[in-house]
C-alpha cells in the first residue's frame, strides 16, 4: 500500500510533467473507486492549465484556476505519464488527456483510490480538513505529540498512527519509529515521559525523512509503460521481522497484533 513517502515520491516524480500543462479531457473508465467518480465535474475542471501538484497526507492535489482534484492512491493505485495513444488496460480506470500529447493514466486493481474534484480552498475538502499536522512541518513538533499523549491512554502506537494527531505515521513507520525510541508499541500513551516524547518525536521524523530520501535515490520512472512504478524498500529494523534478531542487541524480535495491526518490537530494547 502507497504510504506518505511513495506519495511524495509520485509528487515530485509526476509534478515536472503536470505543472503548467493542460488537461484537455478527462477519460474514465470506472466510476466506482472508494467513492464515486464525477466525470462531468472532471470534464470541466479541464481546460485551464495545471498551477501545481502538492500533497496533504496521502492526497494528491491537482490545482489550476478554476479548482481541483483530489487523487488518492488508495491500497493499489498508480499514476503514470504515458503517450496519449497508449492502449488502456483492464486495470487503467481514469486518463487526463494533456495538451502535450500525453496523459496522466490512474491505475488501480483494488479500487479503493478515490478522484474527487471540487472549487474553493482544498484544505478545507471535508477529506482534509480535520487531518492533524504533517509529520514533517512544524505543526508537528514535540509539545503538540505530549498534548495528545497526556489526554489518552491508548497505546502509543495507535495514538501515532492516528491521522487526527499526526498523519502519514502509517504501520511499518510506527513500528520503525517506536523501535528508534526504545518505547514498547503497546504502552499506554499518558505514561510515556517528556524524553520518552521527544525520543519519539525525532523517530517518527527520522524514520518518514529517510524514506522519502530513499524515494528520491530510487530510480522511479513515471514514464514507464509496462506495470506499475516500483515503490522502494528500505532497511526494516523490526517490522515485518518475527523472530529474526534485533539489529541491536541480537534478541528474537516479536510480534503482536495492537489495533487489529502486525505490531513487531524488540523486547530488550522495547521495555514495555
Ligand atoms: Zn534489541
Amino acid at each position: 500500500m502507497p504510504e506518505l513517502p511513495e506519495v511524495e515520491t509520485t509528487r515530485k516524480g509526476l509534478a515536472p510533467h503536470l505543472t503548467g500543462r493542460t488537461p484537455t479531457k478527462a477519460v474514465v473508465r470506472q466510476t466506482r473507486l472508494r467513492w464515486p467518480v464525477d466525470a462531468e465535474a472532471l470534464n470541466r475542471w479541464c481546460g485551464t492549465p495545471i498551477t501545481a501538484l502538492q500533497r496533504r497526507s496521502k492526497w494528491l492535489v491537482l490545482e489550476n484556476a478554476t479548482g481541483f482534484v483530489l487523487i488518492h492512491l488508495g491500497m493499489s493505485g498508480s499514476l503514470r505519464i504515458l503517450p496519449a495513444d497508449t492502449l488502456a488496460l483492464k486495470h487503467d480506470h481514469i486518463d487526463l488527456l494533456l495538451d502535450d500529447g500525453r496523459l496522466l493514466r490512474y491505475t488501480d486493481p483494488r479500487r479503493f483510490g478515490a478522484w474527487l474534484s471540487g472549487s474553493g480552498d482544498w484544505r478545507q475538502h471535508p477529506r482534509l480538513r480535520n487531518l492533524g499536522p504533517e509529520p514533517l512541518s512544524d505543526g508537528f513538533s514535540p509539545n503538540h505529540l505530549a498534548e495528545h499523549c497526556l489526554k489518552s491512554r491508548r497505546a502509543i502506537k495507535t495514538l501515532i498512527m492516528d491521522s487526527r494527531v499526526v498523519v502519514g505515521v502509517g504501520n511499518i513507520y510506527a513500528n520503525e519509529a517506536l523501535f528508534l525510541a526504545g518505547i514498547h508499541p503497546a504502552r499506554p500513551a499518558n505514561s510515556l515521559e517528556e524524553r520518552d516524547i521527544i525520543r519519539l518525536h525525532e523517530a517518527i521524523r527520522a524514520v518518514l525523512a529517510r524514506a522519502i530520501e530513499a524515494g528520491g535515490t530510487t530510480l522511479q520512472d513515471f514514464t514507464r509503460p509496462d506495470g506499475q512504478p516500483g515503490y522502494f524498500a528500505q532497511k526494516l529494523h523490526v517490522y515485518g521481522r518475527e523472530e529474526h534478531p534485533c539489529h541491536t542487541c541480537g534478541t528474537a524480535i516479536e510480534r503482536i497484533t495492537l489495533g487489529q495491526r502486525g505490531t513487531f518490537f524488540c523486547p530488550e530494547c522495547q521495555p514495555l
